[in-house]
């Protein structure tokens, strides 16, 4: 049958009235895929769950078509959002289905290629503004408080709303729960969806566990770790980078009542699983979704993951979104006459 995204999929675990529009370019129903390179390295079943693969190329397209569905049933003729990136992105192209706009604010110089190429494209009302993600953040919760714009980042209960049928989906894929669940965590919106959805699984009797939820910040942006704010966030993994996340509290109980974790990696192993995902997974991730994997392979260093465990690590976003990361951490083609002779030399053949 015929895929008919997220807000029709699951709308019996949606706030959906007769009202909603169907707003969709049938994001989800993404694949789950097994990571036998991961796998073998932990002595784990270690499977990706590749957001990559949504319409506008992250999760947050999970999120995005509730909170624009419910704008349009609000009355709302425009959505704000700050944004890293993806969720401009996605913002952008779901308000054009919509029919309505959107007003994108950004931070200055921070933001991957490929996301604002996406919100330019679909006509957003793009402000790059002299102050950081955070700052970007109270900017647009004021424009929502006195303007009426409604606000689309993930302190919008509807975006937690759509982003939790990813948990489903894991269960359903993997036809079980799985013993850990990785996951990067920036804002702590997913790390609070994903657990929202597998208790609401649980309580509607699709599930009888819960997996435990492992989080990651990356070292220069870890103020859920470090239990204070972070003034000037800083990683290769921009889609991660905030030093104040909305969902700060949501995070923590996420963990804790899982008896998981919200840990750190460095911009180091973060790059250094992003190359090892795409070379040895052929799967093409952004580095902020290499987190889940360079964590999970911490933990099992540290002994906190046992061998023979289910982990579910989410890729959250394409790495076709930030090609600087991946031309600047790959090997640059030799330019080379344009002779067989040449090239097979080169082979070694
Ligand atoms: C938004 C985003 C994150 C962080 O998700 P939060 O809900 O903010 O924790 C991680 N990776 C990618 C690719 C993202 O777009």
């Amino acid at each position: 049958m015929r895929w008919k995204g997220v807000i029709e999929e699951y709308k019996e675990y949606l706030p959906v009235t007769n009202k909603t529009p169907f707003v969709t370019f049938y994001e989800g129903n993404t694949p789950l895929i097994e990571s036998r390179h991961v796998s073998r390295l932990t002595n784990c079943k270690v499977y990706l769950k590749y957001e990559g693969a949504n319409p506008t190329g992250s999760f947050k397209d999970r999120g995005m078509c509730l909170a624009i569905a419910k704008a349009v049933e609000k009355g709302r003729q425009a959505v704000i959002c700050a944004s890293t990136g993806n969720t401009s992105a996605s913002a952008a192209a779901y308000a054009v289905r919509a029919g309505i706009d959107c007003i994108v604010i950004i931070p200055k110089g921070k933001i991957a290629l490929g996301k604002l190429s996406q919100a330019i494209m679909h006509g957003a009302k793009v402000f790059e503004v002299d102050g950081n993600f955070d700052e970007a953040l109270n900017l647009v919760r004021e424009m929502g408080e006195k303007y009426p714009v409604e606000i689309v980042n993930s302190i919008n209960p509807f975006r937690i709303e759509g982003q939790k049928t990813g948990a489903f989906e894991v269960c359903n894929q993997l036809g079980a729960v799985p013993d850990f669940h990785a996951i990067p965590v920036g804002n702590a919106g997913n790390i609070t969806a994903y657990w929202k959805g597998y208790n609401e699984y649980k309580a509607a009797g699709k599930i009888n566990s819960l997996p435990k939820m492992i989080g990651f910040q990356a070292e220069g942006a870890a103020p859920i770790v470090l239990g204070h704010l972070v003034k000037n966030p800083e990683t290769v993994a921009t889609a991660i980078r905030i030093g104040n996340p909305a969902s700060w509290k949501q995070a923590e109980a996420a963990a804790r009542d899982s008896g998981g974790s919200i840990s750190i990696v460095t911009d180091q192993e973060i790059l250094d699983a992003y190359k090892v995902i795409a070379a040895k997974e052929g799967i093409f991730c952004e580095p902020a979704s290499a987190a889940s994997v360079a964590g999970t392979l911490k933990l099992h260093k540290a002994g906190k993951i046992p061998e023979g465990s289910t982990i579910v690590c989410v890729l959250t976003g394409h790495g076709l979104k930030d090609p600087d990361t991946a031309i600047k951490q790959g090997t640059k083609p030799a330019l080379v006459p344009c002779k067989i002779t040449e090239i097979v030399k080169r082979l070694g053949y």
